[in-house]
């Protein structure tokens, strides 16, 4: 027994003849699983005790310091009681599946059953399966990449929630890269990097999702490399998912670089027309939303991203909300006729491209080739943000018009001239005038 145990009971009597009215029973609850002169983890028996401690525990150690002088890290866990109580004393009522996965970090909407499996992503399906039966061996690290909307946080989703199911106990995490990034440097300020290390390092599962986050900040990097290093070692599993190939990512760590491709690295294609339909069906169904399967294929064939396709189901349905049992043919069809003016004046993709180069008088050839110059990606930029805002083609169709692989591109084409059009009056002038000329 260490002397920081006597503390600890101490401490907790203190809080008792203090009348705390919450603290004290749920800290005199907790059941010690482990007590070191650093470190004190408790575990508790519900998801509504958890919450209240886990948010409090700096507050806690401050205040045991205060009392014992001594600094110790708290961690608090969720245990499930293997048999069920007889006598259930108040607040220990058994987390459930769905109170653990929240606490993963997951959402509801996303498992296996409603993931449509077709070519453009079955490998990647494959090896989710494997992880499922094999965490930790069968491929460390598991790298899906893939465009917007293709369904790497769906299927990474699915991944956790099954290992969940198999063993509740397993520490699982997601957590979205730009999280982990702010998750550090709060620790960073916090002088409170022994807790993100404790959080992080002794994971039997760790999803990083939009991995390509971290990369060009330093710390982060460096603080990644020894959490894989720790995960990895023990024997626990690591998903990453990411915009781009590893290759890609703009100024990632070599050895972060080689670390990611020392598992598996899948890449999930956008999806085809039938995995299209498919989604629709399952997005519908969900959502109580009744569709004839004609209404179905139009909507798959106009919208090529998986986002798009449940927003443009939503809408279809507030329209016909009230005014029709379901969605049929004749909704969607008169939704699509509607919803872009400037489709009706017929005009198409090439003559935006046409009238940008004559505006800015360049060539066709130069804003479709590879030409990496300033002056051209920029009017390639504008371009893009037109196709998008004007025609309302999708992401994928605009990077297609420009001969452009990766659809971030254009992504970051729209956020790019929509922010600047914001600050620069003349470029607002400029994109109004060529938006005229399309009328
Ligand atoms: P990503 O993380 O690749 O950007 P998401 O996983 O967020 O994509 O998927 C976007 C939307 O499309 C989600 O609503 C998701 O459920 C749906 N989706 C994508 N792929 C599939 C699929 N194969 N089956 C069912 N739904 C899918
Ligand atoms: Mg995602």
């Amino acid at each position: 027994m260490s002397s920081i145990s006597s503390y600890w009971d101490s401490f907790i009597e203190k809080l008792g003849k203090e009348n705390n009215p919450v603290l004290y029973p749920l800290l005199k609850q907790a059941k010690i699983e482990k007590i070191t002169n650093e470190e004190i983890s408790l575990s508790v028996g519900s998801s509504g005790a958890y919450d209240f401690l886990a948010k409090r525990t700096t507050e806690i150690e401050q205040r045991f310091f205060n009392f014992s002088q001594k600094k110790i890290y708290l961690e608090f866990s969720i245990k499930i009681p293997v048999k069920k109580n007889i006598a259930t004393p108040l607040l220990s009522f058994e987390p459930s599946i769905e109170d653990i996965f929240t606490r993963a970090g997951l959402n509801k909407k996303y498992n296996f059953d409603n993931f449509a499996v077709s070519t453009s992503n079955q490998v990647a399906y494959a090896a989710a399966q494997a992880v499922v039966n094999n965490p930790g061996s069968a491929y460390n690290p598991l790298f899906l990449y893939g465009g917007v909307g293709v369904g790497k946080t769906h299927i990474a989703q699915a991944v956790a929630k099954e290992i969940l199911k198999q063993d509740p106990n397993k520490k699982v995490y997601f957590c979205p890269g730009d999280n982990f990034t702010n998750e550090l440097i709060e620790s960073i300020r916090e002088k409170s990097t022994g807790r993100f290390r404790k959080k992080y390092r002794y994971l039997n599962l760790l999803i990083v999702d939009d991995i390509q986050f971290i990369a060009g900040k330093n710390a982060v990097q460096e603080e990644f490399f020894h959490t894989f290093n720790s995960i990895a070692s023990s024997g626990g599993q690591i998903i990453l998912t990411s915009d781009r190939p590893p290759s890609e990512i703009k100024n990632l760590e070599d050895r972060l670089h080689s670390r990611f491709l020392g598992g598996l690295t899948v890449d999930i294609q956008a999806p085809d027309f039938e995995l299209r339909s498919a989604i629709l069906l399952i997005k519908a169904k969900e959502k109580g939303i009744e569709i004839d399967i004609e209404a179905v294929k139009i909507i798959a064939e106009r919208v090529t991203d998986c986002r798009g396709l449940e927003g443009a189901l939503l809408s279809v349905y507030a329209k016909v909300l009230g005014i029709k049992e379901k969605i049929d043919l004749e909704a969607v069809e008169m939704f699509f006729s509607k919803s872009s003016e400037i489709k009706k004046k017929r005009v198409n993709p090439a003559d935006v491209i046409k009238t940008v180069c004559s505006f800015y008088n360049i060539k066709q050839s130069h804003l479709k080739g590879p030409s990496r110059a300033a002056s051209i990606a920029f009017y390639r930029q504008v371009t893009m943000y037109l196709l998008e805002k004007e025609l309302g083609l999708t992401l994928i169709e605009v990077a297609e018009m420009l001969n452009r692989r990766d659809h971030t591109t254009a992504l970051h084409a729209k956020q790019k001239i929509s922010n600047l059009i914001l600050r620069d009056s003349s470029l607002k002038k400029e994109i109004d005038i060529i938006t005229q000329s399309l009328l």
